[in-house]
């Protein structure tokens, strides 16, 4: 075992920002942002929390405010309601935070106002008050100041853990961070020092996977890599941009036209740079975006009309994977296809279980694959799974996260 892989994700990285730990919080109202944005199944009454991957993510902010006898009010942003959706009330969150915390937890009936102000007062130590969806307020998205200094009224110590929530500047995230002393969840704090950590101060070489439905989506990380990485490897429909870029034919296979431009100029840019950068060789193609589609497998790229690539074929996927295990830090964000469709989930799986076997510093993030991870049951072999996608790519291309930069520092 290297030195390195002695040293756990939670203390490498850097972060400049005060933490939750060194907050003094007993006895006082403690108001956390937490990232409850959790897929619900279910219609009201009936209405549950179908994965609560990101409410065990807060427990450990929550139990140190617990043991430390704060009185707790939570506030998260849940999917995006119109208006008061009933559908996207917070209420089976606070059911299943309840059980998870093994007490009871009130739900108030808005996100501010007199009677939650009340309610937040009467909250004795150790208490918890999970607070309306933040997106009932229409102020929350806009970062209206009215909205944040409302919230304001509802503790006297602000903690942010919501790492997925991190890159928007909305009431909840940043505007109320200028109201009161404001702190790093445990949470958001190994997010940030896991990710910065490859990023800043890799051990190489760095192993970057990128793949996914857009390039756009990944432009800024794909070039700050370039710079820093040691190879890129695409995989997922994003590589047919850089096929069609090339004059490649793509046949049916999903390519956004504004990617062509951009996946070009990526290309041009490869030439300058001492990084390797890889593209599929071969695919496995359908005849439709269906798991009961027709299937082949191609031994090139070149991916005839009436079929769309829907996966990295059997020779990319184990080049893939041999590029992981070399690697002493990876990096992987976006599947190599289709996984959501059994038979074209082959380059996915292959990937994710190359990962979970590399004896070096392995990170991914991005909502698919960490859903790919979990679905493939080798959560436990990564080292660091992020909860945040955008936030986690915004963070990598270098970019500051204004609910991470509105904490004091530390
Ligand atoms: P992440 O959430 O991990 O960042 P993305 O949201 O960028 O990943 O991309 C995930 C989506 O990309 C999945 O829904 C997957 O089905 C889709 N995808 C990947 N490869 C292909 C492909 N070859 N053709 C069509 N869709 C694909
Ligand atoms: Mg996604």
């Amino acid at each position: 075992m290297s030195e390195t892989d002695a040293v756990k994700s939670s203390e490498r990285g850097t972060f400049a920002k005060a933490s939750v730990r060194d907050a003094d919080v007993a006895g006082k109202r403690v108001l956390a942002r937490v990232d409850f944005n959790v897929p619900l199944t279910g219609s009201v009454p009936d209405r549950r929390v179908g994965d609560d991957t990101r409410i065990r993510a807060a427990l450990p902010t929550i139990e140190l405010l617990r043991e430390r006898g704060a009185a707790i009010v939570l506030v998260s942003h849940l999917g995006r309601p119109d208006d008061h959706d009933p559908e996207l009330s917070m209420a089976p969150v606070a059911v299943r935070l309840g059980e998870l915390v093994e007490s009871p937890v009130a739900l108030a009936p808005a996100v501010v106002g007199e009677e939650v102000e009340t309610l937040s007062r009467r909250l004795g130590a150790g208490e918890i008050l999970v607070l309306e969806n933040s997106r009932y307020e229409p102020g929350e998205t806009k970062n209206d100041p009215g909205l944040a200094a409302a919230l304001a009224k509802l503790g006297d110590v602000y903690v942010d853990d919501a790492f997925g929530a991190a890159h928007r500047a909305h009431a909840t995230t940043e505007g109320v961070a200028h109201h009161l002393p404001a702190y790093a969840g445990l949470l958001l704090e190994r997010e940030v020092r896991a990710l910065t950590a490859v990023r800043d101060h890799p051990e190489r070489p760095l192993a970057v996977l990128l793949g996914g439905a857009k390039v756009s989506d990944k432009l800024g990380v794909i070039e700050r890599f370039l710079e820093t990485a040691d190879r890129i490897l695409i995989g997922g429909a994003m590589c047919f941009s850089f096929f069609r870029a090339q004059g490649i034919g793509t046949g049916d296979s999903l390519v956004h036209e504004d990617d062509i431009e951009l996946a070009g100029r990526i290309l041009e840019r490869v030439k300058g740079s001492s990084c390797e950068f890889w593209l599929p060789h071969d695919l496995v193609l359908g005849d439709r975006f269906a798991a009961d589609a027709e299937r082949r497998e191609l031994d090139n790229t070149a991916v005839p009309d009436g079929w769309m690539g829907l996966d990295i074929g059997p020779k990319t996927a184990a080049e893939y994977a041999g590029a992981v295990e070399e690697a002493a830090t990876v990096f992987w964000n976006g599947p190599m296809g289709a996984f959501e469709l059994e038979p074209f989930a082959a380059g996915t799986r292959a990937v994710a279980e190359a990962v979970a076997a590399s004896p070096g510093f392995t990170v991914v993030g991005g909502g698919d694959s960490a859903a790919a991870v979990n679905e493939f049951g080798l959560a436990a072999e990564v080292d660091w799974l992020s909860t945040g996608g955008g936030a986690s790519l915004e963070l990598m291309e270098g970019k500051d996260l204004p609910g991470v930069e509105a904490l004091i520092d530390a």
